[in-house]
């Protein structure tokens, strides 16, 4: 396939391009700091089989609004979107095959469906969410801690139960799960989703240790999405583990 890779020079893009590489597809760069590639999404010349982009907000609503004009499909993975892009993508998945995922490796995906179920399992545990990542990051807490909190709180029926406990916030309230971040190093992205009863805790722990994991899942979804018939798909669809 001919991928465009929407922040190519990034820490994701570095590990896209190599992933792209090895499983045998050719790949263009978009990003505002481009060495190699263009710095628009506009342009870019020739087909395109898919975009894959991990860059930022506008990166993202750029992309999939040109994604919808040119009729390509879309595989994003960029977190903490503005209102703008959510939109983007949204009113792009009408007409174009559309991939959103806050984490594309397979293990979080199995872990936000073991999330789930213990948070069924154990309705009496109060649950909280800790993330680690490298110093760099722009966002916090991570796409990913607020999807597995949100996990937890809809799978106990509980509407707006996700909290960030940056700042002190005295007694935790009735059916609200807090989620703490931690920065520092390179840590690639570390999640633990604690259950803690009155006399016991368990804790559920995920750890990237390469962001390839991330790559080779957007890749992987990449390749799946092409074809495929307008809409808005998880990592979990492409995955096979939807309903899990
Ligand atoms: P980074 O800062 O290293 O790279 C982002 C790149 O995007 C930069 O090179 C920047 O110049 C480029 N960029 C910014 N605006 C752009 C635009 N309008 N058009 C094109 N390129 C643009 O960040 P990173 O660590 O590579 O992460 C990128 C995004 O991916 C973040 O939102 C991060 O949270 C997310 N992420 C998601 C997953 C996942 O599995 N879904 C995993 C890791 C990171």
């Amino acid at each position: 396939m001919r991928v465009a890779i929407v922040g190519y020079e990034g820490r994701m893009g570095h590990a896209l391009r190599q992933v792209a590489e090895s499983r045998g597809h050719q790949w263009l760069g978009v990003d505002p700091r481009a060495a190699g590639g263009v710095v628009s999404i506009e342009d870019l010349e020739g087909p395109i089989d898919v975009v894959i982009d991990f860059s930022s907000a506008d990166g993202t609503e750029k992309a999939a609004r040109w994604c919808k004009e040119h009729g390509v499909p879309l595989v994003t993975g960029t977190t903490s979107l503005h209102e703008g892009a959510i939109r983007a993508v949204e009113t792009a998945s009408s007409e174009v095959p559309v991939v959103k995922a806050a984490n594309f490796s397979p293990g979080i995906n199995l872990l936000l469906a073991l999330v789930r179920t213990a948070a069924r399992a154990l309705g009496g545990y109060d649950i909280e969410v800790m993330e680690v990542h490298h110093s760099r990051k722009k966002d916090s807490p991570s796409g990913t801690a607020l999807e597995l909190a949100r996990a937890a709180a809809g799978a106990r029926g509980w509407n707006d139960g996700v909290i960030h406990t940056g700042q002190p916030t005295g007694e935790r309230p009735q059916q609200r799960i807090g989620v703490q971040a931690l920065r520092g190093g390179d840590v690639k992205g570390e999640h633990t989703v604690f259950l803690i009863g009155e006399t016991e805790r368990i804790e559920l722990t995920h750890r990237a240790y390469d962001r390839r994991v991330f790559a080779e899942g957007a890749v992987q979804a990449a390749e799946w999405v092409h074809g495929r018939s307008a809409g808005l798909y998880s990592m979990a669809d492409v995955l096979g583990m939807n309903g899990a």
